[in-house]
Parts: C-alpha cells; sequence; structure tokens
C-alpha cells in the first residue's frame, strides 16, 4: 500500500486514479518481493497470513486503495515529499530517526505530516501511541526544519479514519521529554546488562524470536559493556 500510494503521485495530475493506483499493485508487490526475500515468508504454500492467495491478497490492498481515494483526492494535491527520512540527534540523547509516509507544504510554508497506516484507527481512549508517533515525527520535522508542523495526520485504510492533531511547542517539548525518559530508561538497560522483553503484537515481525526467552529462547553470551558501546552511552 505505502508502496503505491507513494508511486502513484508519480503520475501527472489527473492521472491518479483508482484504476492506475489498481494497475501499480502487483509490480509494486512484485518489486518488494524482489527487494526482500522475507516477503515472500508471508506466504506458506501460497497462501498468505489473512489466509488468502496472492490474487486474494492482492484484491484486499486494492479494497484499502478505494478507501483512501474516499479520503483523499490525489489529483488535488502535489506532495512536497514521499518517503522522507528525517532524523535530528538530540544532544546527550539518541539520534531520532523516521520516515514520513507524506510531506505536504502549503503555499504559505505549512507543513502537513501525513502517514498511512493498513489497519483500523485505534478506539476512542487508546490513541495514546498513535497521538505519539504523529507528534515523534513532528518533533523531528520541527527540530530539522525550525519550522513546528501544523498538522500533523494519521490516514487509517482499515476503516476509513483520519486521525489529525495540530501540535504545539508544548506538545513537542513534552514529546521529546518522553523520548528522553525512554532512552534513560535503554541506557540503564545497557548499563546492567539486563534487558527485559515485553510479549506484543510486533513479536510477529521481530527477527529474534528464535532467541528470545518470552519464546522459550536464550540469549546469548554479550561481551561486558558491549550493548553500551554499540549504543554509544558512556558512565
Ligand atoms: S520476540 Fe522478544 S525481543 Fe522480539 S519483540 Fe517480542 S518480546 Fe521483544
Amino acid at each position: 500500500m505505502h508502496a503505491v500510494l507513494e508511486r502513484l503521485y508519480d503520475a501527472p495530475l489527473g492521472e491518479r486514479t483508482l484504476a492506475a493506483a489498481h494497475d501499480l499493485l502487483p509490480g509494486e508487490w512484485d518489486r518488494l518481493l524482489e527487494a526482500d526475500e522475507r516477503y515472500a515468508g508471508l506466504f506458506t504454500d501460497g497462501i498468505g497470513p489473512d489466509g488468502q492467495d496472492r490474487a486474494g491478497w492482492l484484491a484486499g490492498a486494492g479494497s484499502l486503495l478505494g478507501t483512501y481515494f474516499t479520503l483523499e483526492n490525489p489529483n488535488r494535491l502535489e506532495p512536497a515529499e514521499r518517503e522522507l527520512l528525517v532524523e535530528s540527534q538530540l544532544d546527550g540523547g539518541p539520534l531520532l530517526r523516521g520516515i514520513v509516509d507524506r510531506l505536504d507544504v502549503a503555499p504559505d510554508g505549512a507543513l502537513r505530516v501525513v502517514d498511512y497506516k493498513t489497519g483500523r484507527s485505534p478506539r476512542p481512549g487508546y490513541e495514546t501511541s498513535a497521538v505519539f508517533q504523529m507528534r515523534f515525527y513532528g518533533l523531528v520535522l520541527w527540530r530539522e526544519r525550525g519550522v513546528l508542523p501544523k498538522m500533523l495526520q494519521l490516514v487509517y485504510l482499515g476503516d476509513g479514519q483520519v486521525l489529525r492533531g495540530e501540535p504545539t511547542t508544548d506538545h513537542l517539548v513534552h514529546t521529546e521529554q518522553k523520548i528522553r525518559a525512554i532512552w534513560s530508561g535503554i541506557e540503564d538497560a545497557a548499563r546492567t546488562g539486563e534487558w527485559k522483553p515485553r510479549k506484543s503484537k510486533l513479536c510477529g515481525w521481530c527477527a529474534h524470536q528464535a532467541i528470545c526467552p518470552e519464546f522459550g529462547g536464550t540469549l546469548p553470551e554479550i561481551p561486558e559493556g558491549a550493548v553500551a558501546l554499540r549504543l554509544g552511552i558512556t558512565g
């Protein structure tokens, strides 16, 4: 989906149609398979994680594209950037990095950060992590460009909802404080060598399950101070 929505904007205005987006799907999927063989691992005996074959899988993605076109008209948008790598070094903290799906810049310079999600929007009261992610991008862009983004927008193609937020400097300062607190926890773990794995939905994407205690694995011996050295943590 991300690849198609990125490529779609290569077409000139007027040609960014739903049919054009559908046409991009098989080629973009093949391109991903070529780029990283792990994508092929999503299918076992031709059946994907949602129990469908390749045609059904692509049809599901096509349906998400249909939802996208109910939310935005790509013929009325000219993104300034797509798949934009943003990064900023926090003094005494980590290097913040992320890839922004789309950045729109209004004639007056106002920035709108757009991120696509293939899943459903969070239930009311469970938006914390989505808001944090949006503000993370907002913070990195603010630090990188010196411009406070006007709008942070998450587009949920799973249920056609759009989560929008207008960040303030207070929001982004608070986000930085939160990141520093998380980093401080990482520094402590690196110094003590105590890393506590925590099972979550993301485990399905984790390359370290075989050695993860949560999955019955055993951590390899880590030379003393190696993690701290790798993370650039001193003291
Ligand atoms: S498999 Fe283990 S290390 Fe990987 S995300 Fe899950 S808990 Fe963390």
